[in-house]
């Protein structure tokens, strides 16, 4: 059974992140997507709430799994017997930076292949950065993530914000 890991920090999920999603699970008898716990960053949402955001819009995926994960994505990998690894390539920039984790984890763990989709046209501009920088000033986002994801973000902001209507 071929099983790959998605990771990242999906903070929040969009829809550049669900076609990957969408065209993976279709390579792959199991996918798991591993939201990154990092410390480091202060992200918009929990790692538990952007568990819960990606479960929600990919439970008509049957072979997808949503789990959150600490430290190396390759640890997570072993952890979890996974033999791929995917990564989404939007442009150049990406590019360079992915292929040198990529090589690096070939060292640490030459039993597991990165595989590397590049995004659909449509998303190549997309970043979850991108679209809580719209957000923060109450531009219209549904262009970019699910209905659902729209409405949390919106939400978080406007708590954030010490709003009660956006
Ligand atoms: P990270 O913090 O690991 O970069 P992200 O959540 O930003 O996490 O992205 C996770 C993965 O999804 C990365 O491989 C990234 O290149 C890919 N990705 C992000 N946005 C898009 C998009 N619009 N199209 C295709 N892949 C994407």
């Amino acid at each position: 059974m071929s099983t790959a890991v998605y990771p990242g920090s999906f903070d929040p999920v969009t829809n550049g992140h669900l076609d990957i999603v969408r065209r993976a699970s279709k390579m792959f008898d199991r996918l798991i997507i591993a939201v990154l716990n990092n410390n480091s960053k202060t992200p918009l949402f929990s790692t538990e709430e952007r568990v819960t955001m990606l479960r929600e819009i990919t439970a008509e995926i049957g072979n997808v799994e949503v789990e959150s994960f600490d430290g190396l994505s390759i640890k997570y990998c072993h952890a979890k017997n996974a033999q791929f690894m995917v990564r989404g390539l939007r442009a150049v920039t990406d590019f360079e930076y992915e292929l040198q984790i990529a090589q690096t984890n070939r060292v640490i763990a030459p039993d597991i292949d990165t595989v590397f989709l590049t995004t659909n046209l449509k998303y190549s501009y997309l970043s979850s950065s991108i679209v809580k920088e719209i957000a923060e000033y109450h531009g219209d986002i549904r262009a970019f993530v699910d209905s659902r994801i729209e409405e949390r973000i919106m939400k978080k902001i406007s708590e954030r914000q010490g709003n009660i209507t956006i």
